[in-house]
């Protein structure tokens, strides 16, 4: 049985229970993260921990959350423990502070922060899309604008949108959706952000609007560091069809090319050459096998891979 980490302590999972009155469910008043923890030559190592703890502590922020009782180091930590008491060498990490103990009149000040984490072996978000490439459609579903919800914060109801249009490309027989914004232009996919490589120059739209992704940021990175450019630019669905490669980045799906947009073969159908290379560069630096891993990974420590074991 696994445990889960809830406002200070670390609980078997079958305790780590929400009332049925807490406006982070009713209300999907909550900000959350999703990180990996992956197996390295040093023990399990957490890819840029500190980013996407200080990006949930922000998400809260802009929700209008008070501070939490907790600081980031604090969270760090808690990560740690709860990857230690769990006894895994590679997982998924979902840290979640929702509203509970009130809100149900719609204000986030009638209600306290909760804080729990909870995690669990992910391997290929994608399956076996994820090497041979997968196939996307142009969402009937439109992506939230920023002065409806919050897109630079990754807010538990923004993912309503998500869920209705991954939905809605799973049934039509697609692996993913491209979501556009309220002006028509490309903005990013239910859960990874969306590049496209186009005679020889590799465009992302800009972080206005989505939510600039941790993967997105480190991929711009390896790309700079191979010498190649990336241009933040707002561009329509047609760039898309005629684009000779498209890749999308994210934590759970990593980096992933794409095949077919709405019955379109992208390049020569397959996954291309900047892809590939992207791809094979963030494997191995989540891995601690590139020249970036040192500044990227977090070692759990050994006293948290032990705590299991004291519980
Ligand atoms: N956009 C959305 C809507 C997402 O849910 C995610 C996943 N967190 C991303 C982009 C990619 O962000 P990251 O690379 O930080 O996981």
């Amino acid at each position: 049985m696994g445990y889960v980490w809830m406002n200070g302590r670390l609980l078997p999972e079958a305790e780590a229970r929400v009332p049925f009155l807490t406006a982070g469910l009713q209300y999907g008043m909550g900000v959350f993260e999703g990180i990996r923890c992956y197996a390295t030559a040093d023990g399990p190592a957490v890819f840029r921990l500190r980013d996407h703890i200080d990006r949930l502590l922000d998400s809260a922020r802009i929700l209008g959350f008070p501070p939490l009782p907790w600081e980031a180091e604090a969270l760090v930590r808690a990560v740690h423990d709860t990857i230690g008491a769990n006894d895994l060498q590679s997982c998924y990490i979902r840290p979640l502070v929702y509203l509970a103990e009130g809100g149900m009149n719609l204000s986030i000040d009638s209600g306290r922060p909760h804080v729990g984490i909870a995690v669990w072996p992910w391997n290929d978000y994608h399956g076996q899309g994820s090497d041979t490439g997968i196939r996307l459609n142009v969402s009937s579903h439109t992506r939230h604008h920023p002065n409806v919800m919050p897109t630079r914060a990754k807010v538990c109801g923004n993912y309503v949108n998500s869920f209705l249009a991954k939905t809605e490309s799973i049934r039509l027989g697609f692996d993913d959706a491209v979501m556009l914004d309220s002006a028509g232009y490309v903005a990013e996919c239910t859960g990874e952000n969306l590049f496209l490589v186009s005679k020889g120059r590799i465009l992302t739209p800009p972080a206005a609007g989505i939510l600039a992704g941790i993967t997105r940021d480190s991929v711009i990175r390896l790309a700079e560091d191979a010498g190649l450019e990336v241009r933040e630019e707002w561009f329509a669905r047609d760039r898309l069809y005629d684009s000779d490669e498209i890749f999308l980045t994210g934590t759970a799906a990593e980096v992933v090319g794409v095949r077919e947009v709405d019955f379109r073969p992208i390049g020569a159908g397959v996954p291309g050459p900047v892809t590939r290379r992207l791809r094979d560069e963030y494997a191995r630096a989540v891995r601690g096998l590139h020249g970036r891993s040192a500044e990227w990974l977090d070692r759990v420590p050994q006293q948290a891979q032990a705590a299991y074991k004291q519980i």
